[in-house]
């Protein structure tokens, strides 16, 4: 069970494994968000029993100062970004390629700006050409992933993810 770890702030900061949380729960250092999520799982603790499925958000009690992480451009980092979908058709698929927007040939960069993921057949398609030389259209402009660790960490858990932003919704209201 992923636990998702805000700050003070109610910034996300991480994504650490159940066993972390009970250290930081033993040494007092954050507080549940959610008092039901709170009982079920210091009754599970306590029980060592194995712990829910269920999202769990945890605040820490005192801010903590976090340096930005810059992030390479990988193959890896790309697709995370596009989420597994062709930028080009919107297809979503495991098997992506990377296309640079101004192709290699041209003098096309591996940056963030320039990498989208790309289904073969779009690849095919492009070439080495523009995309409007093609008439083609990028569903989103390629954009670098530059937010916060933790806000990164979360695409990789949709639930998480969703739990959070239902979190920070509600807090608003409240
Ligand atoms: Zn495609």
């Amino acid at each position: 069970m992923p636990v998702l770890v805000l700050n003070a702030s109610l910034q996300p900061l991480s994504v650490i494994p159940e066993r972390r949380l009970i250290v930081l729960l033993s040494k007092q250092k954050v507080a549940f968000v959610d008092e039901r999520a709170r009982q079920v799982i210091l009754d599970a603790i306590e029980a060592r029993r194995v712990l829910t499925d269920e999202p769990v958000i945890v605040q820490l009690l005192a801010n903590v100062r976090v340096p930005r992480m810059m992030l390479r451009p990988t193959r890896s980092n790309i697709l995370l970004r596009d989420e597994e979908t062709c930028q080009y058709c919107g297809k979503h698929m495991r098997e992506l390629t990377l296309d640079h927007v101004l192709p290699r040939s041209r003098g096309g960069q591996s940056t963030w700006e320039n990498l989208v993921a790309c289904c073969r057949a779009c690849n095919g398609r492009k070439g080495n050409r523009l995309p409007k030389e093609v008439g083609m259209h990028l569903i989103r402009q390629p954009h670098a992933l530059d937010h916060e660790y933790a806000t990164f960490f979360l695409l990789r858990y949709p639930r998480l993810r969703e739990a959070y932003e239902s979190f920070l919704s509600s807090a608003q209201v409240g």
